[in-house]
């Protein structure tokens, strides 16, 4: 035991003197200095929340990269994956941004869920999502239709199969698309109609189908909004969809009988 934990702390120390960190093997995080106080904030709340250490924690279970993936926050661009330098950009507004939307939707009185909550929910998803992009990318995995459906699957997975009140925390991703939905026109520009992404209305419920056909008896009444007419077809299919993509998505997971609490 005694041997074991020398080796373990010469270890440490070669490692620290190359200027390596040990616990950044799959997934690396770094913080671009905030420019404003209300980055900071966002900083602080991102940190506080331990969100990278359940993406880090996740990535090593059920998605490790061959080459590490930067994680970097703050500047102006994103969310978004860059596949020519394998890193994601995370702003420190998406955070902010996200916490007006939850805070003006009432989300706690509402909703019974802290707007803080709803956020860092929401940065979660958004890390997932563009994780899922980096994870086709280092795994070459084909991908047959919209990428961007694609990794919204991934993340919703994740959060269902492997994060403990990861149900509600996809139900608050889910919301944050129908809020930004509640900003757009009801008729698109024609441009917008071949956008890569679908629409945030769409994702809403695509979510919302995914978290429903994953225990149907626990969201009995997730899909409520849905017409009389057409809800108990909507059903069957969100039942079927998700053994469908959570299978699917197995396929290029690792440990993937092992739950993640
Ligand atoms: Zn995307």
């Amino acid at each position: 035991m005694v041997k074991t934990l020398t080796r373990a702390a010469q270890s440490a120390i070669a490692w620290s003197l190359l200027g390596i960190s040990a616990a950044s093997a799959s997934v690396e995080i770094v913080y671009t200095e905030p420019t404003s106080k209300q980055e900071q904030q966002a900083k602080q709340a991102i940190i506080d929340s331990e969100v990278n250490l359940l993406l880090v924690e996740l990535s090593e279970q059920y998605f490790p990269f061959k080459t590490p993936l930067t994680v970097s926050y703050g500047g102006e661009d994103g969310p978004l994956y860059d596949p020519a330098n394998h890193t994601m950009m995370m702003p420190y507004h998406f955070y902010s941004e996200a916490l007006d939307y939850f805070t003006k939707n009432d989300y706690q009185e509402k909703y019974d869920r802290a707007p803080e909550l709803g956020a860092i929910d929401t940065i979660l998803h958004t890390l997932l999502h563009e994780a899922g992009h980096a994870y086709i990318e280092d795994q070459s995995i084909p991908v047959l239709g919209k990428e961007e459906d694609a990794v919204d699957n991934f993340a919703v997975v994740m959060m269902l199969e492997y994060v403990e009140d990861g149900d509600n925390a996809a139900i608050s991703a889910a919301d944050m698309f129908a809020f930004e939905s509640q900003d757009r026109p009801d008729y698109y520009a024609v441009d917008e109609y071949i956008d890569e992404h679908s629409f945030d209305l769409q994702r809403y419920f695509s979510t919302l189908c995914l978290i429903y056909g994953s225990d149907p008896e626990k969201h009995s009444n997730l899909l409520d909004e849905i017409g009389k007419e057409s809800l108990a077809d909507r059903k069957d299919f969100c039942i079927s969809h998700y053994q469908t993509i959570n299978s699917n998505w197995h396929t290029y997971l690792k440990n993937h009988s092992k739950t993640y609490f």
